[in-house]
């Protein structure tokens, strides 16, 4: 069975030059990240040609995520590009403030001094820095240095236990969702949304742009992890990404862990898509294999059920980005050869009413009962194959569509593969050839196997899956 987890690669300076990113994709790069809080639109525009021109070089799917920045709260810039704090030290935060000193800052978002009081911690770059506020007054927050170090411009700041205003879209993100669609982004990631309301609005912004990319949540606020606020916000969304960068310095490294596990529960629970992202294989950037930790890190991902693992700066501006997309796809295929499959018992939690639903359920439980050899799912929208990957039957399942969106899109589906079918009439039986032929061609089954097959009928109606077949290939079918 090819790998099952997916591999999501940011790509930055490290990885534009044309030849490593053809040995990134073969190396297993199924998604590329082009994230909006660097480069320009130009920048993302040519990078996204340059990965449709190799993909199809090579022949690989491999889908397009566009990464809104977000409302993201930085620190202005410095006189002289950085500061050093002292612990103890007393330090302004000040919205009115052009270029900072060793005493002040300015702030990208004006609103901070009305949303924080005294007592309120703010962390810096990452946590790097901790700075406590003592007041307020005007566009002023006065603050102690609680932990030093050295701050330079633009660094991010979060607030410790989350309660920031800020909305989840800013003018700078409205502008990169327009160019997210005319590069035809596959998927969409919103950053520090709070509600399905931000959501639902990213959605009408590039629906009205002319866009159908899935939408991916980035759960990186401490407002974002109650399981209610979860909720609510995969029902305005198609998936969800553990952001643990920033949701590590909102709600404590500590906590991250567990959160990863319930997230992706709650995601496989409603039907939502995970990707598992931040500092997977750090040590990376500079080295040429992993740490211990992080293997450990990237399997336990796999087993905990991520659709997907994700690289940045890895792969970004890191010095070994095929080298590290080589180590993730190893040891993904590792883990998943250790996890237990329990399908019967995870069938029990399962509710469903629809139609398709009922088929692609009925089509995992025999293909895992029968052990056959794939699952081959004839599909407009990608849907029965979602619904199918939310569980582990063990069995790969291919998505045979007409649809070139719905082939990229479910590049990103834990143990989906899809394949173009290019049969678009209205024949059953030839319809069955067609996608049997596809399965024998691209060498998944070969005459003998046993394949369970759903498909709609009558053919070409999008949501129509309600019919679930069991095939031997090569083998004359009865009308
Ligand atoms: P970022 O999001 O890389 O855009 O900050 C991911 C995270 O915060 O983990
Ligand atoms: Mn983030």
């Amino acid at each position: 069975m090819p790998r099952s987890t997916k591999i999501v690669a940011t790509l930055g300076p490290a990885s534009s030059d044309s030849t490593v990113l053809e040995r990134m994709l073969r190396a297993g790069v199924d998604v590329v990240r082009l994230n909006f809080s660097h480069g320009s639109a130009a920048d993302h525009e040519q990078r996204a040609a340059l990965v449709k021109s190799i993909a199809s070089k090579t022949g690989r799917t491999v889908a397009i995520m566009c990464d809104l920045q977000g409302p993201k709260i930085r620190v202005g810039r410095f006189k002289d590009g950085k500061i050093t704090l002292e612990r103890g030290q007393r330090f302004v935060l000040d919205a009115a403030c052009e270029l900072g000193d060793s005493e002040r800052s300015g702030l990208d978002y004006k609103e901070l001094p009305r949303d924080v009081e005294p007592g309120a911690v703010l962390l810096l770059d990452d946590g790097k820095i901790v700075l406590e506020v003592t007041g307020v007054k005007g566009d002023e927050v006065q603050t102690v240095v609680r932990h030093g170090g050295v701050l330079s411009n633009n660094k991010g700041i979060n607030r410790q236990g989350g309660g920031l205003t800020a909305a989840a879209l800013t003018s700078k993100d409205m502008e990169d969702i327009r160019t997210a669609v005319k590069i035809q982004a596959d998927y969409l990631a919103v950053s520090f949304p709070k509600s399905g309301a931000d959501m639902y609005m990213a959605r009408e912004l590039m629906r009205a742009a002319g866009g159908n990319a899935f939408l991916i949540a980035k759960i990186e606020r401490a407002e974002a992890v109650a399981e209610s606020a979860l909720v609510d916000i995969m029902r305005g969304s198609d998936g969800i990404m553990v952001a643990r960068g920033d949701l590590a310095v909102e709600v404590g490294d500590a906590a991250v862990p567990a959160l990863q596990k319930k997230m992706i529960r709650l995601g496989r629970e409603h039907n939502r898509l995970t990707i598992t992202a931040t500092q997977m294989m750090e040590s990376m950037i500079s080295s040429p294999v992993p740490t211990r930790a992080e293997v450990s890190d990237v399997a336990n991902a796999v087993l905990d059920g991520t659709d997907a693992v994700m690289l940045s700066a890895e792969t970004a501006s890191g010095r070994y980005p095929v080298e590290v997309v080589q180590a993730m796809d190893r040891i993904c295929i590792e883990a998943e050869q250790t996890q237990p499959l329990n399908l019967d018992q995870d069938f029990f939690n399962r509710v469903f009413t629809r139609v398709d639903q009922s088929i692609a359920m009925a089509a995992l439980f025999t293909a895992y009962h029968l052990k056959v050899k794939a699952i081959a799912s004839l599909t407009e929208s990608g849907s029965t194959a979602l619904w199918m990957s939310r569980l582990n039957a063990g069995v790969p399942i291919y998505a045979l569509t007409s649809q070139t969106s719905t082939r990229y899109r479910c590049a990103l589906f834990r143990e989906v593969f899809p394949l173009m079918v290019k049969y678009v009439g209205h024949d059953r039986e030839e319809l069955l050839r067609e996608a049997e032929k596809v399965l024998v061609e691209n060498k998944v089954v070969k005459a003998g196997d046993l394949i369970v097959l759903t498909i709609g009928e009558p053919i070409g109606k999008a949501g129509g899956t309600n019919t679930m077949k069991i095939v031997r290939v090569g083998e004359h079918r009865t009308p």
